[in-house]
């Protein structure tokens, strides 16, 4: 059923007009503030975690998209040896991915703080699940690409939008990068990244751009277990502009506890450099949001994908680059595949 529907949205975006294709970006529609009504075709403000000066990449008449990303731009959540949850550095030699300090550890053990651990505990449990998912069926390429002393930025990688239109699909691998050349203090050197930092280098790109797609794509997760949750009373799809140089907009969820404290949730904040999955909602704005954009109920991204037309009609969008309608195609690809996520899920908790 679900491979009907999408075999079928691909014979829509192929059928539709494409015609000249230009190259670079515009800037994506702004963000509304919390009161405004929503103004893009869509019907949908929220536009997805979206790069700016990163992205200086171009399309080509057959509608692929290369974007280049910068190691700078999520450099800082490569440090497997700093608490996810207070970011300090943990004992030497005792580092991994995704741990907490003993500190934070005890602190979650007491008993008035029990809901705040549950949420930590769930929301571990759905970002494995949700980076195992991305990895069975990731269509982006990614890339390396090389240095030379002028680069000023640093490493970088270029990326290429998943084809959406590939006969056989194919799901692709990550770069195994062993090493790579940066720019540190001025200087070129080559960082020799360890087993733990390449898994969260995995992790960058995993949520590289995805910040839709984690919305969407675990919303019926989410949604089922709203409704026997003991601890969680209610999620919120936030939408925001990041205090970070290369992207204008993020999307998050805002969680309120029984006991209505309120945590900012999200699986896709590595690719901007940020560990946590957790963070108490206020400390999260003060140091992650220049502007607050929207607040909005659980499903709202699941049912803009829903509603969104996978056709790449250029006239009916004509504000649109290149970029953003396949991000628009991609939105209603993840509506798709969200389908089928429970299922996974329930065969991913019995494994
Ligand atoms: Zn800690």
């Amino acid at each position: 059923m679900a491979q009907t529907r999408r075999q079928r949205l691909l014979a829509a975006s192929r059928n539709s007009g494409t015609g000249s294709v230009q190259d670079g970006h515009r800037e994506l529609p702004r963000i509304a503030s919390p009161s405004s009504e929503s103004t893009s075709p869509d019907g949908d403000v929220d536009q997805p975690t979206s790069p700016s000066s990163t992205v200086s990449g171009s399309a080509s008449q057959n509608e692929t998209y290369t974007a280049e990303i910068s190691l700078a731009d999520f450099k800082d959540s490569l440090k497997p040896d700093v608490c996810i949850r207070c970011l300090r550095s943990l004992f030497p030699g005792t580092g991994g991915v995704n741990l907490t300090c003993l500190k934070c550890h005890k602190y979650l053990r007491r008993p008035e703080n029990a809901s705040e651990k549950v949420l930590h505990d769930v929301v571990a449990k759905w970002a494995a699940f949700w980076l195992a998912w991305r990895r069975r069926h990731l269509k982006d390429k990614f890339a390396v690409n090389s240095m030379s002393a002028s680069d000023s930025q640093g490493a970088t990688f270029s990326f290429e939008l998943g084809d959406l239109e590939d006969k056989d699909d194919a799901v692709q691998d990550l770069p195994g990068i062993d090493n790579i050349v940066d720019m540190v203090d001025g200087e070129l050197e080559t960082i020799t990244f360890s087993e733990d930092e390449k898994t969260l280098l995995d992790m960058a790109f995993l949520t590289y751009l995805q910040c839709d797609s984690a919305q969407v794509t675990m919303y019926p997760i989410l949604h089922k277990y709203l409704q026997h949750a003991k601890h969680i009373i209610r999620i919120e799809e936030v939408c925001f502009t990041p205090n970070h140089p290369a992207f204008t907009t993020h999307c998050i969820w805002r969680m309120t506890l029984q006991n209505r404290r309120q945590y900012a949730v999200s699986l896709t904040d590595r690719q901007l450099g940020w560990l946590p999955l957790v963070t108490p909602w206020r400390q999260y704005v003060r140091t992650r949001v220049r502007t607050l954009g929207s607040i909005k109920p659980l499903g709202a991204q699941f049912y803009v994908a829903e509603a969104a037309d996978p056709r790449l009609n250029r006239f009916l969008y004509s504000w649109e680059n290149n970029f953003e309608r396949r991000r628009r195609v991609n939105r209603k690809m993840n509506w798709y595949e969200s389908e089928g996520v429970l299922d996974e899920w329930k065969a991913w908790n019995r494994g």
